[in-house]
């Protein structure tokens, strides 16, 4: 499961724990991105810090596990480079399953070799509230053999709207884990 996790919250952990259960999956591997390149403009928070927190929100959990792959690397990441460096790693058996929100979907296909990173991954689309799926359904993308969506129990979380309560000083309790909130304030994030 990619993601900025600018924080992680409990809209990506239910994803990722449903997606686990529905496909049968032997683990999660959440893989926070570097510098995102489609976000480049947006003020980011150190990619130190958004690993750290997905570390701590997925700590209890003995199926989900973090990558530095991609806050490792220089640059830009691709998923499509992401996804290879997986291949390499865990060799020709190993089967992936992409998990994203049905909103990230549609960008795949402005990825960089779309039909790689489809060669490479089953890709996996979350329902997520706000998002229409009647837009994904005309776009043709899930229709494709390797895209499947995946309906789970609605949470109408984001990062962005964590990051706007912390900075007016609204509640974010139960939204993100525990110890994620103690992070972010003790690392003052999105003051
Ligand atoms: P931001 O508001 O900064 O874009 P976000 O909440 O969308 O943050 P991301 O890190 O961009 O979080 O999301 C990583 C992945 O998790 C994306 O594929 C996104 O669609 C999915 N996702 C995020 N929140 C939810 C949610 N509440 N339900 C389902 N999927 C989600
Ligand atoms: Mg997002």
């Amino acid at each position: 499961m990619g993601g900025t996790f600018d924080p992680v919250h409990y809209g990506h952990l239910v994803t990722a724990e449903e997606a686990y259960w529905q496909y049968d999956l032997d683990e999660v591997l959440f893989v926070p991105t570097g510098q995102p390149w489609m976000k480049r403009d947006m003020d980011v928070s150190p990619a130190e810090d958004r690993y750290l927190m997905t570390v701590i929100a997925t700590s209890s959990n003995p199926h989900f596990r973090v990558s530095r792959l991609e806050i490792d690397r220089e640059g830009p990441t691709y998923t499509v480079e992401t996804l290879r460096a997986l291949r390499e790693e865990f060799g020709e058996e190993a089967e992936f399953f992409f998990i994203t929100g049905a909103d990230a979907i549609l960008e795949i296909f402005h990825w960089k070799d779309p039909d790689e990173a489809l060669s490479l991954a089953h890709f996996i689309a979350a329902t997520r509230p706000g998002y229409d799926l009647a837009r994904f359904e005309a776009d043709g993308a899930s229709h494709h053999p390797r895209v499947s969506v995946m309906n789970i129990p609605a949470l109408a979380i984001s990062s962005t709207d964590v990051r706007e309560r912390v900075a007016k000083g609204r509640p974010i309790r139960y939204l993100v884990p525990e110890g994620v909130k103690a992070y972010i304030e003790k690392a003052g994030l999105y003051r």
